[in-house]
């Protein structure tokens, strides 16, 4: 398996701004930001997309939803929205798990 871009930002192989780390999980802004806050939180073990998980990753997908929050609280963010894309047709391009913390501006629903 050919390692992820996000491998890459985990190993400081590549450029990134890391706004968290700990153990299990790095959170580093977005390169192509869709709003004012777009953050993505990523586990350091390596999951391809969601539906890859099990049921010993429930923990650690936990963790990451509560980093989410933990760097939404730092941006002051009064609404935040988390997205998953799962797959291609979701809209998912990097096959390494991560959730999108987006906020800073009023978000519409349903998304595109
Ligand atoms: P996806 O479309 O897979 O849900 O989201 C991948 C996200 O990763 C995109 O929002 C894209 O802008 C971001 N991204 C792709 N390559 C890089 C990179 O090298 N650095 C950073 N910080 N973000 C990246």
């Amino acid at each position: 398996m050919t390692r992820s871009i996000f491998e890459k930002i985990i190993d400081r192989q590549i450029p990134a701004t890391i706004v968290y780390e700990d153990e299990m999980a790095l959170a580093f802004r977005d390169i192509n930001p869709v709003a004012p806050t777009h953050i993505l939180v990523v586990p350091k073990k390596r999951i391809n997309k969601l539906e890859d998980m099990t049921q010993e990753d429930s923990a650690l997908i936990g963790h990451l939803c509560f980093v989410a929050n933990t760097v939404a609280q730092k941006e002051n963010l009064e609404g935040y929205r988390l997205v998953i894309n799962n797959g291609e047709q979701a809209g998912q391009t990097v096959f390494h798990l991560h959730i999108h913390v987006i906020g800073g501006r009023p978000l519409s629903w349903p998304p595109g």
